[in-house]
């Protein structure tokens, strides 16, 4: 009979992240650039302290185990309380990307079946437009202080989330649960149908904030100053506000001063030493530094994802500014961490050239990840830097299901089954750098945002004048891809590439309406009648946006 380990065993939640730095980093610093314009200065011993209020007040409120709470809001210490006073409590923190088209909005918020809607002052016009539709939303809390509440409010019954919590006085233990229990839930859109919903649990969220802040990883340190670009609706700031509670750094978070000027000064301002965003937000930033000849004091490593990392962006980075650029991947159904590009001491001895086309792959798993690139028949490849395959994954902070879909989504690896198929094509070298090649899913990825395709096809075939439409991913320097519309047209029709464009008006986000219009006399289709989006995008490749 096997020997058992003579270990404690205690479940890996949430609040222990929590109580462990208001105990060790209690007095260490979470900086907030807040809606209302201020620079708010807080702890993680005042944070834990409103999170339990939070808690409390969220139980006020009527929430039982299991609710979801959603929240439409920035980087903040107010998002970070709702964060840790929701999965703490046994709530489900779900964060909603507010850049949505806000009928999405209201089928995500739906779908989770929202029982609070917290929100912060520039969301305020939205959710008073919304509200009606929101069925599930028993209560709007407004993320602000009574000073900045608005005289008068399309909402019923606005709460004000620091009134809320001044009626608690914190005195509150957190419980003791399952760690398997679900701690947040992140929809992601753009793949065929409606968005679905990664439900992550304490046990995936706790393990992943260890691997993250891992020196190999994001290597956080206590001495840290961490600044994450990467919005908290998006797969959980990339789980950076629970490794801080772990390691016990001081977070600053940006709010919506986005621009290059905010994020410049908050860095200097702050002394940020690390951040992390997609590349897009990166473009502003380097824009605005070199514009005005300045330099970062601090600013030493950052970590770049969601889309590649542009050769000419890290390079600028790394020998202007001495930043070291750690390429990443993931997703959200990996909450999101995957892979890391950092080189091995065998590596280090390499060329300066090979070092940095190596740098430039997405990188190596990090322990609890595993990964597989297979061919469409599930055999797996070889990792030879050449051979190019579905690129599937499996750990303990990978998606089994999605929310409220029974059907397994996992494939089999050689006949083993338990994979995620990530929609994205790849090598692997045989050092474990993988590179993304390609994408299989049929989406574009702008700024990091996804927009479907499949939606913008299906407003282009409504318009009158239009047979077949199909849209594709274009290049683009700022935005990585762009979404570009195919059109054949009906015979015996004019129609103008103007026309067509403002067919999107109110029918979908601005920044999700199509860049151009190529009309062509055939779009090219499988033997099963399927567009062959590849092919199009191939015949395609040199089209230059007029927005490039
Ligand atoms: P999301 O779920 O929104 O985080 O998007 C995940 C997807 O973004 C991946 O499956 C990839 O298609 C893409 N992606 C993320 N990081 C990278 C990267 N470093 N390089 C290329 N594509 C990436």
């Amino acid at each position: 009979m096997a020997l058992m380990g003579r270990m404690m065993s205690a479940p890996l939640l949430i609040s222990t992240l929590l109580t462990h730095a208001e105990r060790h980093a209690g007095e260490t610093e979470i900086v907030s650039k807040r809606v209302e314009g201020d620079l708010h200065r807080s702890n993680w011993r005042e944070v834990a302290l409103r999170s339990r209020q939070a808690a409390q007040a969220f139980a006020r409120l009527g929430c039982q185990p299991g609710d979801r709470v959603g929240t439409l809001a920035w980087n903040g210490h107010r998002h970070v309380e709702i964060y840790y006073g929701t999965s703490g409590s046994g709530l489900v923190c779900h964060t909603i990307n507010p850049r949505l088209f806000p009928e999405q909005i209201v089928w995500i918020a739906g779908d989770a079946e929202d029982r609070v809607l917290c929100f912060d002052e520039t969301f305020l016009p939205l959710v008073e437009k919304i509200a009606p539709l929101l069925k599930t939303v028993q209560h709007f809390v407004l993320m602000t202080s009574r000073a900045h509440m608005p005289a008068q409010t399309a909402i019923p019954n606005l709460l004000c989330f620091d009134d809320l919590l001044a009626a608690e006085d914190g005195d509150y233990a957190w419980p003791l649960f399952d760690e398997n229990t679900a701690s947040s839930i992140c929809y992601t859109s753009g793949t065929t149908g409606n968005p679905k919903g990664a439900v992550y649990s304490h046990r995936s969220t706790v393990l992943h904030a260890y691997a993250a802040a891992l020196p190999d990883a994001m290597d956080c340190s206590s001495r840290d100053v961490i600044l994450p670009v990467v919005p908290m609706f998006h797969v959980n700031a990339w789980g950076l506000p629970y490794s801080a509670a772990l390691v016990g750094f001081k977070l600053v978070l940006p709010g919506p001063h986005l621009d290059g000027k905010s994020l410049y000064e908050l860095f200097e301002g702050e002394k940020v030493t690390f951040s992390a965003g997609v590349p897009t937000v990166w473009l502003g930033l380097l824009n605005y530094v070199k514009a005005n000849g300045l330099k970062f004091s601090t600013f030493k490593r950052t970590v770049i994802g969601g889309a590649a990392c542009p050769p000419a962006m890290m390079k600028s980075l790394q020998q202007d500014y001495g930043i070291e650029v750690i390429h990443a991947w993931g997703m959200t159904e990996m909450s999101p961490l995957g892979t890391l590009s950092k080189l091995t001491t065998r590596q280090l001895s390499l060329p300066a050239d090979a070092q940095q086309r190596l740098l430039e792959k997405q990188g190596r798993v990090i322990y609890g990840v595993d990964m597989a690139i297979i061919d469409d028949d599930g055999r797996s490849l070889p990792w030879d830097g050449v051979s190019s395959g579905n690129l599937v994954v499996r750990g303990h902070w990978v998606i089994s299901q999605y929310f409220k879909n029974d059907a397994s989504p996992l494939v089999s690896v050689d006949g083993e089954p338990g994979w995620f198929p990530t929609g994205d094509v790849a090598t692997i070298d045989a050092d474990g750098f993988m590179q993304i090649t390609d994408r299989s899913k049929d989406v574009i990825k702008s700024g990091g945002e996804w927009i479907s395709s499949i939606d913008l096809e299906n407003i282009a075939m409504a318009h009158p004048a239009v047979f077949e439409a199909a849209v594709i991913a274009a290049r683009h320097p700022k935005w990585d891809e762009r979404p570009l519309l195919v059109v054949v047209k009906k015979p015996d029709v004019t129609v103008t590439r103007e026309e067509l464009l403002s067919f999107y008006e109110g029918r979908i986000a601005k920044w999700q309406v199509p860049d151009d219009v190529v009309f062509v006399t055939e779009i090219p289709h499988t033997a099963t009648g399927k567009i062959q989006k590849l092919k199009l995008r191939d015949q395609l490749k040199d089209h230059r946006l007029p927005t490039a």
